[in-house]
């Protein structure tokens, strides 16, 4: 039997075709993962993120090319933020319409 499927993405979920949406979102520095002290903020409780455009892009974020500039050093958030998961497609419908 032949099952027919719906409603199934039409491309591939990856960075590679996303304008880095996720990359707006505040991101805490939970660990030390060499974050460059110039793009690090300290907000009012004392926690450490990392700092953002006036416009919500964070300032590691290279605007031309729309790829990380720390990308070795990233804070663990943006590594643990899986390409494909549900926060990830909710941040690209968001940041693609
Ligand atoms: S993790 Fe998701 S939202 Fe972030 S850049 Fe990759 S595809 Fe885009
Ligand atoms: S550190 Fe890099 S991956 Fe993380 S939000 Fe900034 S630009 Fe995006």
């Amino acid at each position: 039997m032949r099952i027919e499927a719906r409603n199934l993405p039409s491309e591939k979920v990856t960075c590679s075709s996303c304008m880095a949406c996720c990359c707006k979102l505040e991101v805490f520095l939970l660990t030390d993962t060499g974050v460059p002290a110039r793009y690090i903020d300290i907000d009012e409780w004392g926690h450490s993120t990392m700092h953002r455009s006036d416009d919500g892009w964070c300032v590691a974020l290279d605007r031309n090319t729309m790829l990380c500039t720390i990308y070795e050093q990233r804070p663990l958030v943006c590594r643990e933020f899986e390409e494909g998961s549900d926060d990830c497609l909710a941040e690209r419908a968001a940041g693609l319409t």
